[in-house]
């Protein structure tokens, strides 16, 4: 039987795929490589095309013996979604509405979906539980919140279950270096940090250095990509076993200010990094660390990658060979 990722050629997706074929899973892949590049997909068997595409969705699954969908395809820029809200419920909401359609069609019961920290908005306490209030900043978290919902009553409608991985900030390239993180245009606080040590930016903004936080500047949880990815196999392992629905934080529970990150790829790279202060940036809590301890108890996960130096270091092996990413 096979597993379909959707958004398989994406940053967070294609170290997934990575991790199942490692773990000798037979793995389909959907994205319409909108976001995603064509050299990030691992898989042999690739469909390029929308999750909207209901002829094309109705096809994957009609011409495969399909187990479980890990779900990526999505929009997932903080700043963005707060710009273009509508496109937000468009490519997230409606995207996994159709999916889950086609899936109880063709009675595919078990989803490990992409959620995300964003869902939380202004946490009242740290690190975050997953049993926490949520109130999301952004129409990012909205969407996400949203889905995970309809996970929830899905699972009492139609008995597909489900476990939800909430990430705090993804991080870091394969050890191996053959992919890493490329978005385009790229927004995201490491890889800008390296294009500036690379010479391929003056500076780095820092979003805000006004926040209630030590130094002013952010504080976020990072976690290595191949850490979550590893997640997610242990996420479809656990509903093979219970089928039973879950949600999980996916943090290392250590909180880096967007100074602190800087410093430290001062470190790891040798380079200046000119920094400037500009102002905060639409949708941004100030402080975002996971309590992870759920996912250690019942997942049976333990990061591997779990220092800042060993995250950038992985990043910077990945953007120093890659400098302008995967060529199109
Ligand atoms: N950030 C920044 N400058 C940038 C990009 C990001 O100061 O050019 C900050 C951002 O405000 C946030 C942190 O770095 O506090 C992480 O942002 P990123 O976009 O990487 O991830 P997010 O937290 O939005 O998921």
């Amino acid at each position: 039987m096979a597993v379909l990722v959707t958004g398989g050629a994406g940053y967070i997706g294609s170290h997934t795929v990575s991790e199942f074929m490692a773990q000798g899973e037979d793995v389909i892949v959907l994205d319409n490589l909108q976001k995603g590049h064509c050299d990030a997909v691992l898989a042999k068997t690739f469909y390029e095309g929308d999750i909207r595409d209901s002829e094309l969705l109705d096809k994957v699954f009609s011409s495969h013996d399909i187990e479980a969908v890990v779900h990526f395809a999505a929009d997932s820029l903080v700043g963005e979604s707060v710009q273009i809200p509508l496109q937000y419920y468009d490519n997230n909401l409606i995207t996994a509405q159709r999916l889950l359609v086609c899936m109880e069609k063709h009675g595919v019961k078990k989803i490990v979906f992409s959620s995300t920290a964003a869902t939380y908005g202004e946490p009242k306490s740290i690190p975050i539980l997953e049993t926490d209030s949520k109130e999301p900043t952004n129409p990012y978290g909205e969407t996400k919140l949203a889905i995970e919902n309809m996970l929830k009553w899905c699972g009492q409608a139609y008995g597909i279950s489900s476990v939800a991985l909430r990430y705090f900030n993804a991080a870091g390239a394969h050890l191996d270096g053959h992919i890493g993180e490329d978005h385009r245009p790229e927004s995201h606080l490491i890889p800008i940090i390296l294009q500036v040590a690379l010479g391929q930016r003056d500076s780095l903004q820092i979003f805000g250095d006004d926040y209630p936080t030590p130094d002013g500047t952010c504080v976020r949880d990072y976690i290595h990509v191949t850490d979550l990815a590893m997640a997610h196999w242990l996420s479809l392992e656990k509903l093979r076993k219970t089928q039973k629905s879950s949600v999980y934080n996916l943090g290392n529970g250590e909180g880096f200010s967007v100074r602190q990150v800087v410093e430290k790829a001062r470190e790891v790279t040798g380079h200046v990094i000119p920094v400037q202060v500009v102002p905060r940036r639409a949708g941004d809590p100030a402080v975002l660390i996971a309590s992870s301890e759920k996912a250690l108890a019942e997942l049976g996960w333990k990061p591997k990658f779990n220092s800042l130096e060993q995250i950038i270091k992985t990043a910077w092996n990945w953007q120093q060979y890659h400098p302008d990413g995967f060529i199109k």
